[in-house]
């Protein structure tokens, strides 16, 4: 007896509008992997459940991540050579780390991935910004040093470094019509950035609506709200009634808390499962 075949994933009504896409994920900006390994925390969705097939009506998805990669070497850059040869499509290019300015030093370089096989040298991230983004369905932003440069980008700043959208333009926006997606956090909060892909697959996908984002290209629903206005010590705050040393449950406004002016959602959320939220745990936003 023939066996039907088993479809990839649960099934839903409406099949995606495209079977299988590709993330690529550069983490060669200034970074620290940070985020990489902050998203191996996520719950909803968790990264296994958008690779597996858990989640109705996703496409399949391919994550090709140095930090969580099984292929090393040429086996892990093929893909990369392959988008750029238009030979991959379509794909999501994730950003991790700020962007140098390579423009601004006398030799060397300050960031690269793979190198070029016509010429034996290194592929600056600049370079696979400017060969991949033209050619990419969406481009995320992930962390608050591919977002807006982060810790590399104060004061002095020998690199030039900087964000995404600084580097492509505020007004970017990729081959499908969405503008650059900035998920920050240092690291980026697990859920919010695994939540902003599950949207744009689900808008790759045909099944969701354009991406919502403020002004600053961040995801409203994720950032609409202060700490403050998610922050388990709001009633002390309320009753003006103040912490003045750590170790205490009251509101922490006067040792230094920025709950009141910072969009974030972590003091709601949490950080892992629920768990967590800078001034929920006592440390001040
Ligand atoms: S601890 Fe910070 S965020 Fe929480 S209520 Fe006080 S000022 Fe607001
Ligand atoms: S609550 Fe404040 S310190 Fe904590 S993650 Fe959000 S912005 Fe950062």
């Amino acid at each position: 007896m023939a066996t039907a075949p088993v479809p990839y994933g649960r099934v839903t009504q409406q099949p995606p509008a495209v079977k299988e896409v590709d993330i690529l994920w550069i983490t060669a900006g200034l970074s620290c992997d940070g985020d990489s390994i902050s998203i191996t925390a996520a719950t909803q969705p968790s990264i296994e459940d958008v690779l597996l097939g858990a989640i109705p009506g996703l496409p399949k998805v391919n994550l090709h991540n140095p930090v969580l990669a099984y292929e090393v070497g040429d086996d892990f850059m093929k893909y990369w050579y392959l988008a750029d040869e238009g030979k991959l499509d379509p794909f999501v290019l994730v950003i991790e780390g700020s962007i140098p300015n390579e423009k601004i030093k006398s030799e060397g370089y300050w960031a690269a991935l793979g190198t070029d096989s016509k010429t034996g040298q290194p592929i600056t991230t600049c370079e696979w910004i400017d060969r991949l983004a033209p050619k990419a369905v969406a481009v995320v932003a992930c962390g608050t040093c591919a977002t807006y440069g982060g810790i590399h980008a104060m004061a002095g700043n020998p690199t030039g470094a900087m964000g995404l959208a600084d580097y492509l333009g505020w007004d970017w926006k990729s081959k499908a019509g969405l503008p650059i997606v900035n998920v920050p956090g240092c690291p980026v909060q697990p859920d919010n950035f695994m939540e902003t892909l599950l949207y744009l697959l689900y808008q790759l996908a045909g099944l969701a609506p354009m991406i919502p984002l403020d002004n600053a290209l961040r995801p409203t629903w994720l950032f609409g709200k202060t700490v403050h206005e998610g922050c388990d010590r709001a009633g002390y705050y309320e009753q003006a009634d103040f912490a003045t040393e750590y170790g205490s449950p009251k509101c922490i406004v006067k040792l230094g808390c920025w709950g009141p002016v910072v969009q974030c959602n972590v003091p709601k959320r949490g950080w892992m499962n629920g768990i967590g939220g800078c001034p929920n745990v006592g440390g001040i936003c």
